[in-house]
């Protein structure tokens, strides 16, 4: 979370965003969404389940996480209003029902399409790792679908509207990555989402200590790009998220990636074609 600040103030320094407070996440949608002792758990920091994501439980991250799951419902609506919208935050792919899990807390991806219910929303999920817990989601929201792109899979459930594509390390080429992207794309334009929310990784990245398909710099902007100029031509809004990226120190290695995502956002909706 501390890498949150920093990438904020590098979009508003380059002139790509207008930063919003999204408040805290009103605590009934939280209980609706996951198991309410897990959530009561967090809440109060009492009991095993308060640290379940692998954190050691404090107030200050209570406070951080409910402002990330707020950034969700705020930049959804954001998304569907302007056509594009980021929460400068993490998605939280890897939360269960019951219980949170690798970092994450609570599922701030389905957490979107139960805000939504008459909106179909679709999870293009490009995080090193694949979004499990979003997977186990999907056969609970009916308006969810959830398309993972990664290179490490723990045992993703798989089903009509939940798919993952595990891909070893990316060449010089790119193919096998642009080719499940195209996959994603069919997929989009069969199920016709009303809002598309994009894991924009960062964790790919060769140099990230959790990453194994070791792309490039340039690798990862080009993905950014022809992800925001698809969702441009097709006129579906995105929301975008910053999801894993691990790099230290922060502002040297891993704030210049996730710009980037901002910057291929800026050239595809704000610039002229
Ligand atoms: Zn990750």
């Amino acid at each position: 979370m501390k890498k949150l600040a920093p990438v904020a103030r590098a979009a508003e320094a380059a002139g790509c965003v207008t930063l919003h407070d999204p408040g805290l996440i009103d605590r009934d949608k939280l209980r609706t969404l996951h198991d309410p002792n897990y959530v009561r758990a967090f809440i109060t920091g009492k009991g095993d389940l308060a640290s379940s994501q692998g954190w050691e439980w404090t107030a200050k991250i209570r406070t951080g996480v409910l402002a990330i799951n707020a950034g969700q419902i705020v930049g959804a609506g954001l998304a569907m209003k302007h056509g594009i919208a980021a929460n400068v935050a993490q998605g939280f792919h890897h939360a269960q029902p019951e219980r949170g899990r690798y970092f994450c807390t609570f599922n701030g991806l389905a957490l979107v399409a139960q805000e939504f219910p008459e909106m179909r929303i679709f999870v293009l999920d490009c995080d090193e790792h694949c979004g499990d817990g979003t997977a186990e989601f999907t056969e609970r929201l009916p308006n969810l679908f959830n398309f993972s792109i990664n290179g490490s899979n723990w045992e993703m459930l798989e089903n009509e509207r939940s798919i993952c594509r595990t891909l070893k390390k990316v060449k010089k080429d790119f193919t096998p990555y642009r080719n499940a992207l195209e996959e994603a794309f069919q997929t989009i334009r069969s199920w016709k989402p009303d809002l598309i929310i994009y894991q924009a990784g960062a964790d790919p990245h060769a140099e990230d200590p959790l990453g194994t398909l070791g792309m490039t710099t340039e690798q990862l902007l080009e993905r950014d790009r022809i992800v925001f100029r698809f969702c441009k031509s097709k006129g579906i809004p995105v929301l975008f998220v910053l999801a894993g990226g691990y790099q230290t120190p922060i502002e040297e290695k891993l704030v210049p990636l996730h710009l980037n995502t901002f910057k291929a956002a800026y050239e595809a909706y704000c610039l002229p074609t």
